[in-house]
């Protein structure tokens, strides 16, 4: 860390600052220029006592050397981090092409979205057992019920199953049909919750939360890899801001930001980013050329039925138009829509 002093600082109190860094267990590093002087300190940036420095009498601001993640960061892993989902391959040149109903409602409406979003080349298939709803009114899904019927329909049309799980105690269940645990943005920051899918073997989709920094976003994944699971792929979805012709504000520079400081895979959810099926497709555009490594999609046969995000969803037909140009985009740039099936994949 490097402390700066206040230009103002008397002698008595830099004196006390080389102390109280001493007593903490640091060693100091005592820079006098011409107008400022900075204190270097050198010793683990981690421990409790560090977040205090800023406090110390003189001391004008306190800045960190190191990242606070660590297993996170390119540091640690300089080359990128590739998930499996199933067979479908995340990042790496490999594009995720997540697609289906905001929630599972029925068989008959997850079999026919199914039907749609794997030909048009999506490769992991997604639908919401359990909800998270505003309202404890609205929709809270099906619960198991629905986890059996998208682990069915991913079955059928060999695609490996993506769902939320919002809660430590769902985790078992939710783990017995899918092939990869969703934790939505309202959950970012629940760290039980992320400690305990750090704990199981399925690759985690952490969503970035609606008010959470690109930091706070890796810190969460800092969370889930220090229990052991690396499987660990980012999405960003928007966040809350002033503007409210758009459900949230799509920060897609957190794209390069997220890849330039850390090896970890992240795509993006233009659905609940804009909220809005008339701009998903060129945020979709926007999230392949920005680097993205796939995108994350809702898709509804009759949004008007829908029993949650009916606004925002793509028709069929748009989605399969979205993915011929994604398609399109993704060999300009030498990247590809990962494969579910290798050897069946061109048979629609
Ligand atoms: C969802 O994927 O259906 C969802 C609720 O997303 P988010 O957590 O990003 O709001
Ligand atoms: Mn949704």
């Amino acid at each position: 860390m490097i402390l700066v002093i206040r230009p103002d600082a008397t002698l008595a109190q830099i004196e006390h600052i080389v102390e109280t860094v001493k007593e903490l267990g640091y060693t100091p590093h005592v820079s006098r220029g011409e107008s400022r002087t900075i204190v270097g300190v050198i010793g683990d940036e981690t421990k409790p006592q560090a977040a205090n420095f800023s406090v110390i009498p003189g001391v004008e601001q306190v800045l960190a050397i190191m990242k606070p993640f660590k297993l996170a960061s390119r540091e640690f892993s300089n080359a990128d981090s590739i998930v499996y989902v199933g067979k479908t391959r995340i990042g790496g040149g490999s594009l995720a092409m997540i697609a289906g109903p905001c929630a599972v409602e029925n068989y008959e409406t997850m079999d026919i979205v199914a039907k749609y979003v794997k030909a048009g080349g999506a490769n992991i298939l997604r639908g919401g057992a359990f909800k998270p709803r505003t309202s404890p009114y609205a929709f809270q899904g099906m619960g198991e019920d629905g986890l059996k019927i998208l682990q069915e329909v991913g079955q059928k049309y060999d695609m490996p199953t993506v769902t939320e799980v919002m809660d430590p105690r769902q985790i078992d269940l939710v783990c017995r049909y899918a092939d990869m645990l969703q934790l939505g943005a309202r959950n970012m920051q629940n760290f039980d919750l992320l400690k305990e899918v750090g704990k199981t073997r399925k690759p985690i989709l952490l969503k970035r939360g609606m008010s959470a920094t690109v930091k706070d976003l890796l810190m969460s994944a800092e969370y889930i890899l220090a229990e052991g699971n690396k499987d660990v792929v980012l999405c960003e979805r928007g966040v809350r801001s002033f503007e409210d012709s758009t459900r949230n504000m799509l920060d897609m520079s957190a794209v390069p930001n997220v890849k330039g400081q850390s090896h970890l895979p992240i795509i993006v959810d233009p659905s609940h980013a804009t909220g809005r099926p008339d701009l998903i497709p060129s945020m979709c555009r926007a999230s392949v050329a920005a680097g993205a490594d796939g995108v994350h999609v809702e898709v509804h046969n009759c949004p008007e039925k829908a029993m949650s995000d009916g606004p925002q969803a793509l028709l069929p037909h748009q989605f399969l138009d979205l993915m011929a140009d994604l398609r399109r985009l993704a060999e300009a740039m030498n990247r590809e829509f990962s494969k579910t099936n290798p050897a069946t994949e061109e048979v629609h």
